[in-house]
């Protein structure tokens, strides 16, 4: 049987919650189908000591400042889920938790969502599926030939699992910093391999000024100036206390990139080799966007072409938290509040 649903919003994290929240606001008839099990998307599955880089008043979604940790300044992932899983209850919000959306499918004035339990019917879709499930590791020569275990950001839980291994940690990012602190100041053996030399922001800055750098660039786009480059003009990892406390050890001591991996390890140009037993591969993510092919959307780099969240060739469809693709901050918690306020009034706008 197929069910009905003005609209259907797909993905129920902390985006597809934002958007719910809004299109609550309006009045609008809609359902959120999610393919996890339990509330909270990919703060669900992220590494033990992971702390969010904003206090928590920083760090809400619409309607509902999230709560202070007791004696944190920046909560632990474990507090988010318990207030994304709050926020999911106190409105209300219509969440199918257990439901994988396979295809949507233009279908006359409607648009038809298949999932692993039935079809849905409706007249619009905002998908907010988030990068998490699309783990993106590079092209290197000798990722066949490597010995030992190869995983990813979203493997990687505590440096207790590596306990007497040597790892090369790959990626200059937030991720890559965080992880190579972890391990290193559990005293694993670390070989750290980012592109370019690491671009740490100032150690007062946090989240916060990022949100504002955000922010100001948003302005700046609405209003047609100059693009400042967003918060990527101001470095590349934020200092939170364990990078700093590892960086100021003299614990994260970048190498360049290697040319392959061997067997047993990694090998640079000049012939010096590193062993390892794991390599993590902290080298970024692609939205999750299998779903929507059917609609043939995709652009150059597999990006589907959008004007604010709506998508150019299909004005159904709202795209919202990838990243800055759907508007300056729109993958943070307190970021995804706008662009979900704009496609839901878009939303309501199309449906009236
Ligand atoms: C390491 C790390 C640290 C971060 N730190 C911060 C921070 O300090 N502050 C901050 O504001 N932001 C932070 N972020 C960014 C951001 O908050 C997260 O990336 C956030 O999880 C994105 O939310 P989302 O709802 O867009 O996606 P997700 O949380 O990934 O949620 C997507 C949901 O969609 C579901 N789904 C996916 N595909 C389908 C499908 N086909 N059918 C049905 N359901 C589907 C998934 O199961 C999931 O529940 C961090 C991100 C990372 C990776």
């Amino acid at each position: 049987m197929t069910q009905r649903a003005d609209v259907v919003v797909v993905g129920g994290g902390q985006s597809g919650l934002a958007a719910g929240y809004h299109l609550r606001r309006l009045g609008i008839d809609f359902a959120v189908l999610d393919g996890g099990s339990l509330p909270g998307g990919a703060w669900q599955h992220t590494w033990d000591s992971l702390r969010l880089f904003s206090p928590a008043a920083y760090s809400s979604l619409p309607g509902r400042l999230m709560p202070a940790q007791p004696g944190e300044t920046y909560p632990d992932a474990g507090h988010v889920l318990e207030y994304l899983a709050d926020y999911e209850k106190r409105y209300e919000l219509p969440v199918r938790h257990g439901v994988q959306v396979r295809a949507v499918h233009r279908d006359g004035a409607f648009l038809r969502v298949e999932t692993d339990a039935g079809a849905w019917r409706c007249r619009a879709v905002v998908s907010a599926t988030g990068t998490w499930s699309r783990p993106f590791l590079p092209a290197v020569p000798g990722r066949g030939v490597f010995a030992g275990r190869q995983l990813h950001t979203t493997d990687y839980r505590r440096p207790a699992d590596f306990a007497g291994q040597r790892v090369i940690v790959v990626g200059g990012g937030n991720s890559g910093a965080q992880i190579a602190a972890d391990l290193a100041l559990d005293g694993v053996r670390l070989t750290w391999v980012t592109r370019r030399p690491p671009r740490y922001l100032a150690d007062d800055i946090d989240g916060r000024v990022l949100f504002d750098v955000a922010t100001a660039r948003r302005r700046a786009l609405d209003e047609g100036r100059t693009d400042s480059g967003g918060v990527a003009s101001l470095g590349d990892i934020v200092a939170v206390p364990p990078v700093r406390a590892a960086r100021d050890a003299g614990l994260l001591e970048p190498r360049p990139p290697f040319t392959r991996l061997t067997a047993t390890g990694a090998e640079w140009t000049d012939g010096t080799t590193a062993e390892a037993d794991t390599v993590i591969w902290c080298t970024g993510f692609r939205a999750a966007l299998s779903h929507l092919a059917p609609l043939g959307l995709r652009g150059p780099r597999g990006r589907i072409a959008t004007e604010g969240t709506r998508a150019v060739d299909e004005p159904r469809l709202h795209l919202l938290g990838y990243g800055d693709w759907t508007g300056p901050a729109s993958a943070t918690l307190i970021g995804v509040g706008r662009p979900a306020r704009d496609a839901a009034r878009e939303v309501a706008r199309l449906l009236h």
